[in-house]
């Protein structure tokens, strides 16, 4: 069976590489792609959003599955362009149609979900333009720390956690007035600031049977102990000390049950990953956010502790037999680190040769490619923010860290920068 995946950083090289280990599949094509799919894969030419396209190469290269693993194309219609085309309609699309896919696309419309099932969440108003008065006066009242998030897509770049009043409405004033991220800033959800620590989880569903996939932790600031700028994601652990049997079974009961039951009463059909961002407040789950596919950088993580075929989990998708999936785990840790460019999130350089890939990486330690390109010479050069995820598995936590570390250290080029102390805060769980 031939595979089309969707996208082109480190997850999509990870999703590639697990299901290249299927008996099942032929041939796998990413659209567009990085050199490190382009290794165990063909690279597509062709934009995540030009359906049309991607369509018509479906056709023609015989695809019978396709991964959808950026949230843009999901948002925008994918796979309801598949669903919809009578020709196309036999490809089985991992990935919700739009009307699912909503529950990412805009943060007051998951807000109103998570309120009307009742699934824990910070307590929140939404403002537009019209009510921005109404929005000062409601950040005049309001506890601080607070957390403003633009409505629609924004690349992890919509959320200000504002510590007073002043630096609440100078970023609301960005968002409604000045337009600060365009369309998804034209409405601003003003919510309650959670205390706790985060952890991310995810299933695999077809809007009412699911299938649990190992739980992550990321790292998303940019600086060791958790400070400065957001950033795409440093670095994934999986699995997190704290997210016990008991936790998760209020995961389970609190949050998944409900959101499928809250999908299902809607109407809304759902076949795809969900991933629900999650504050572990006091021994409680509470929704920070719902994505509607994989995360990246914990897809690095987890895919290499999946044991099970990829291709048969998504056969049991297909065939509605997810309840039924025993999903094999190795219970060992993996921990991925991501090297990125100097500068980065800010203003950074492209272009700069990889050292290092060549290299044999040691055993259980593999290389995923996110922002990469091969050069006209042939030599992989970096191309984006985020560039090369390691991951380790290791008996533990930390033996996990000390290979992923060690095979980072192995690959250079000038100014790269990853983080050391990935999984610091998860250390004390570990010895409780
Ligand atoms: P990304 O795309 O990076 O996942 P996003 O733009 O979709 O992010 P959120 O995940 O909702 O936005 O928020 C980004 C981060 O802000 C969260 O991972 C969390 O660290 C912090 N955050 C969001 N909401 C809250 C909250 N209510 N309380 C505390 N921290 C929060």
């Amino acid at each position: 069976m031939n595979v089309l995946i969707i996208g082109a950083g480190g997850r999509e090289h990870a999703l590639a590489w697990k299901i290249s280990q299927s008996p099942y599949c032929e041939q796998i094509f990413v659209a567009p792609g990085n050199a490190g799919t382009a290794q165990i894969a063909t690279n597509v030419d062709i934009a995540i959003t030009n359906f049309e396209e991607l369509a018509k190469f479906a056709t023609d290269f015989n695809i019978m599955m396709m991964v959808v693993g950026q949230e843009a194309a999901l948002v925008e219609g994918i796979a309801d362009y598949f669903a919809e085309n009578e020709y196309l309609k036999h490809i089985l699309v991992v990935g919700p149609r739009k009307a699912g896919a909503q529950l990412e696309g805009s943060k007051d419309f998951s807000k109103q979900f998570l309120l009307k099932y009742g699934i824990p969440t910070a307590q929140y108003q939404t403002f537009t333009p019209e009510t921005f008065d109404q929005g000062l006066a409601y950040l005049q009242n309001h506890a601080y720390p607070v957390v403003l998030k633009a409505d629609g897509l924004a690349a992890g770049k919509g959320v200000v956690i504002a510590q007073n009043q002043e630096e609440a409405a100078l970023a609301l004033t960005d968002m409604l007035k000045n337009n600060k991220f365009g369309s998804a800033g034209s409405k601003v959800v003003i919510e309650e600031f959670l205390q706790g620590i985060e952890l991310s989880a995810f299933i695999l569903t077809d809007g009412k049977e699911y299938v649990l996939l190992p739980e992550a932790k990321d790292y998303k600031r940019i600086g060791e102990g958790d400070q400065g700028l957001n950033t795409g994601g440093m670095g994934a652990i999986s699995p997190v000390p704290f997210a016990d049997d008991a936790f998760m079974a209020k995961v389970r009961e609190r949050v998944i049950e409900p959101t499928l039951r809250g999908l299902q009463q809607e109407g809304i059909p759902y076949s795809g990953f969900l991933f629900i961002g999650l504050m572990n407040s006091g021994g409680d789950p509470y929704v920070i956010e719902y994505n509607v596919r994989l995360g990246d950088p914990e897809t690095e993580a987890i895919l290499p502790r999946i044991q099970s075929d990829l291709f048969e989990l998504f056969k049991a998708l297909h065939d509605h037999e997810l309840g039924q999936f025993q999903l094999s785990v190795d219970p060992r840790s993996a921990t991925t680190i991501f090297l990125v460019s100097g500068g980065y999130p800010e203003d950074y350089a492209k272009g700069h040769p990889i050292q290092g890939l060549d290299q044999v990486m040691p055993q259980d330690s593999f290389c995923f490619h996110a922002g990469t390109k091969k050069a006209a010479d042939g030599q992989i050069v970096t191309d984006g923010g985020r560039v090369i995820a390691v991951t380790a598995l290791g008996q533990d936590m930390e033996d996990a860290l000390e290979k992923a570390n060690a095979a980072a250290a192995n690959i250079q080029w000038q100014d790269r920068y990853f983080r050391q102390d990935i999984g610091f805060d998860l250390k004390q769980y570990l010895t409780q």
